[in-house]
């Protein structure tokens, strides 16, 4: 369901502009509808308030918990169910924070990442985006939302946008405080800057050479890493939030002086967070973890070279902490009507696809790429 068509069915009611806000202010604070400072019966018109129950019934159903599943980090990996059978992530983290999910898998294949094996089955509506910020404010506060669950946000950007426009508004989350991640896609750094909410900005970089970074991504749009860098230093400019840039850091794979080098060209001095995340091993999936000392190091170097660098773990690694891996899992099990979540499933579960590779090691075989092949500069 879109937000769209919601305020459509208000008005149908007789709502009016103030009606609407209140009600979506309610919603999106997880209280209920007849709530609020006016009690609805001096405020609200007749037709509007003998429909709140089965408004209230309508927005319950858009989407439902379905599990909750607390990491030893104090973090949350929440499953939750559409309405059709559907299923997808988010995540609770420290500080009040909420992954969300913004489609059904993901058509961009990272070869990294759970989300990414099974394609797109469907688009989120922005009614569901901001349902999984309801079902989580019924279990605590939540005061950042970041939409880097399952999915890309530029591939669903009219949806996106909406729910990141009702949660900067009614929603009542800072603007900063709602991050927009991305793999880079030009229509999100065209239209992000027209929003009356805009929010905070997290591209996923991953690697500073085109040819591995499309390997890595296969799917993303072909914007070489130094433009897509520029594209992002200049809305960051225009919001005056720092951009942040994610980079899962894969062993043997983008870990090594010369990528180093490549981050400190982009980043060294700019207006930029350079978000450092160890891998997350997935079974099956053929790429491995560096150790967190060497991790460190690498964050330390960096830093040193004027790179503004934070060292994270990713969320709830004891419980199916890859993105995608909780909802595949629960597929397997039978209790969904998830055909392409059973396939994503099959590829974690199957044997590991390791390959021994004389030069590159398993991650560059993986991707049938040797290191001393020549490599396209960006
Ligand atoms: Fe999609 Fe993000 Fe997974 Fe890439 S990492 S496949 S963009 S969900």
């Amino acid at each position: 369901m879109r937000i769209d068509e919601f305020r459509h069915r208000l008005r149908a009611f007789g709502a009016k502009p103030v009606h609407e806000q209140r009600l979506l202010r309610q919603w999106s604070h997880a209280l209920p509808l007849d709530g609020g400072r006016r009690r609805p019966e001096d405020f609200l018109p007749r037709p509007l308030r003998e429909a709140l129950p089965a408004l209230a019934m309508e927005l319950d159903g858009v989407a439902r918990l379905q599990s909750r599943h607390p990491a030893a980090d104090g973090s949350a990996r929440l499953l939750v169910r559409l309405a059709d059978g559907q299923a997808v992530e988010s995540v609770l983290l420290p500080r009040d924070g909420l992954c969300v999910s913004t489609q059904v898998g993901c058509a961009v294949g990272c070869v990294f990442c759970m989300s990414g094996q099974g394609g797109l089955v469907r688009q989120l509506g922005s009614a569901e985006i901001v349902a999984q910020v309801v079902l989580a404010r019924r279990l605590r506060t939540v005061t950042k939302v970041v939409l880097m669950g399952m999915g890309e946000p530029a591939h669903n950007l009219d949806a996106v946008l909406e729910a990141i426009d009702l949660l900067g508004t009614a929603g009542g989350i800072g603007h900063k405080r709602l991050v927009f991640s991305t793999v880079g896609d030009r229509r999100a750094f065209e239209r992000l800057p027209l929003g009356r909410v805009k929010p905070a900005l997290a591209l996923s970089l991953h690697s500073t050479r085109c040819e591995l970074r499309q390997r890595l991504l296969p799917r993303a749009p072909r914007i070489a890493p130094d433009e897509l860098v520029a594209l992002g230093i200049e809305y960051a400019r225009a919001t005056g939030y720092p951009m942040q840039v994610q980079w899962t850091l894969i062993d043997g794979l983008n870990d090594g002086d010369d990528e180093l080098d490549g981050i400190v060209r982009l980043l060294g001095g700019r207006r930029a967070v350079l978000n450092m995340i160890p891998y997350n091993a997935v079974e099956g999936l053929g790429f491995d973890r560096p150790s967190w000392a060497r991790a460190a190091e690498i964050a330390r170097r960096l830093h040193r070279r004027g790179v503004l660098t934070k060292l994270r773990q990713s969320a709830g690694q004891d419980v199916e902490g890859a993105c995608g891996q909780l909802r595949a899992r629960q597929a397997t099990r039978g209790d969904g009507a998830d055909a392409a979540a059973v396939a994503v499933t099959s590829a974690v579960e199957g044997p590991r696809r390791r390959l021994d590779f004389p030069q590159g090691g398993a991650a560059s075989a993986r991707l049938g790429w040797a290191p001393d092949e020549p490599r396209e500069q960006p």
